[in-house]
């Protein structure tokens, strides 16, 4: 019997994860992956740790050799330029063309080029991919300038690798405080106050208006109300976006990713999608989210995976759990943490000081050296979302208590009184609840 032609577009862990499915379900399969990154699989979470010189690169790699040679992938560093669905062939950048049986596409997100850099110039700067880490490495120089820009995580990693660099660093946010969407005003107020005492250049409600080039090589910006800073480097992270280029040039049904169903298959047959290229639409119609997250592009991988190779599993979106550093501050965010002004929903954030406050839109005051912090998402009967910083004892109790939608109807209106003692009745609560539940050695119980 001739073998199955199993092929990936993407080595991310969303293709990674897709590949081992389909070699541990069909043993004899012929499995090809297309890149146009020549790297073994790498950690791109792990991109900022790199830059902050917290790990060598060879900590990036998330698999041993061992484990690639019993993958027995055929591995071709190449562009896929289009895909021929008729012939079921893709097609590459130079024209070669290769069979599949089946295809997944897992071609990831990409950095938004900002409005004042529509092309990237010399001295430019983003963070997607282990060779952006390295041109960033190479041209992060001791007391030179560079201005960062961009109110999220990935823009806060680079601003902070280049202060590890003993560069001079400036960080523009467009607004008057760090990443509003999902920090309170005391959680950006903390991580500004933190970034400011490393020596970091904070510059609120600013934004470029035009980038200084000399020599063909950017010398510094002028912001939109007359500033001019000179830089030897900038760096912008303003957001991310699939890559579609593929999908839209090869006829694929496309809305902000590549349209899947819940069992990742494209609006072609026999083509599947996954990772942070695909955006689900459910079985009510509906389209969801783009979740741009490592756990959920290995999840969808893995059961992409499955399915190409005879499995009708459907994927179920789980509680989105992401662990950060944040000016030197682990920060846990699990479900919905907005700004608390949705409907229906309680928001209560506790402080070191232990004082609590109450209500929809009013948060805790924290003390000024506060940086051990929880909010709770109250909904009408569960807890719909928390933030944990700096201290990580309720971490664990809030994904379970979260993700298992556990019903918190009987200390809701304990938790409403916003007084010191909610935080108690939680950890009570917690642990009758958790004793209840099947052993688990590694959940710890909080103290409080
Ligand atoms: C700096 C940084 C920090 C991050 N930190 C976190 C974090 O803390 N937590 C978290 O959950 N997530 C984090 N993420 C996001 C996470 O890394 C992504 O969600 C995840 O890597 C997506 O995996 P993927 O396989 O879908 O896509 P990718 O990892 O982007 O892989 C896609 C691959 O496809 C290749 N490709 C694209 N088009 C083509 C083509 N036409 N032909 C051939 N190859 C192609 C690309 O080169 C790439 O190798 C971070 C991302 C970055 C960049």
């Amino acid at each position: 019997m001739i073998p199955p032609r199993y092929v990936v577009i993407g080595s991310g862990i969303a293709g990674l994860a897709a590949a081992e499915a389909m070699r541990q379900r069909v043993p004899g399969a012929q499995i090809t992956m297309f890149s146009d990154e020549p790297h073994p699989f790498y950690s791109r979470p792990g991109l900022a740790y790199l830059l902050r010189g917290d790990i060598p690169e060879k900590q990036l790699w998330i698999r041993r050799p061992e484990d690639l040679a019993a993958l027995r992938l055929q591995r071709v560093h190449a562009l896929v330029d289009t895909i021929d669905f008729l012939r079921r062939e893709v097609v590459l950048l130079g024209g070669h063309r290769f069979r599949y049986n089946r295809l997944l596409i897992a071609t990831g997100a990409q950095a938004v080029p900002p409005p004042f850099l529509p092309s990237p110039i010399p001295g430019t700067f983003k963070l997607d991919s282990l060779d952006d880490a390295r041109s960033l490495l190479q041209s992060a120089r001791r007391g030179e300038t560079a201005i960062v820009v961009g109110g999220g995580i990935t823009a806060l990693e680079i601003a902070e690798g280049l202060l590890a660099r003993k560069m001079n660093v400036h960080y523009f946010l467009r607004g008057d405080r760090y990443w509003s969407d999902v920090l309170d005003e005391v959680e950006s107020q903390i991580v500004m106050g933190r970034l400011i005492h490393e020596g970091l250049n904070l510059h609120l409600n600013t934004q470029v208006k035009q980038l200084i080039v000399a020599k063909g090589q950017v010398a510094g910006v002028e912001t939109q109300d007359g500033a001019m800073i000179p830089c030897q480097l900038l760096a912008a992270a303003i957001g991310v976006r699939p890559r579609l280029e593929l999908a839209k040039k090869s006829g694929l049904a496309v809305d902000r990713g590549i349209i899947v169903n819940p069992q990742m298959q494209t609006s072609v047959a026999d083509v599947y999608a996954a990772g942070d290229v695909a955006q689900i639409r459910e079985s009510d119609g509906k389209l969801g989210s783009l979740d741009v997250l490592w756990p959920t592009a290995l999840n969808q991988g893995r059961l992409a995976g499955e399915n190409m190779t005879g499995a009708k599993r459907s994927f179920v979106k789980k509680t989105p759990f992401n662990v950060t550093q944040l000016a030197g501050l682990k920060v846990t965010i699990i479900g919905a943490v907005g700004d608390g002004k949705t409907k229906d929903l309680v928001a209560i954030a506790r402080g070191d000081s232990e004082s609590w406050r109450m209500g929809v839109q009013s948060w805790a005051v924290s003390e000024r050296d506060d940086v051990n912090r929880v909010r709770l998402m109250v909904g009408e009967t569960t807890i719909v979302g928390a933030l944990v910083m700096g201290d990580q004892t309720w971490s664990q109790p809030l994904q379970r208590l979260i993700s298992e939608q556990v019903d918190v109807t009987p200390i809701r209106e304990a938790l409403s009184k916003g007084s010191a003692s909610a935080l108690t009745r939680l950890a009570q609560f917690y642990q009758q609840w958790e004793q209840r539940q099947p052993k688990r050695s590694t959940i710890e119980t909080p103290r409080i």
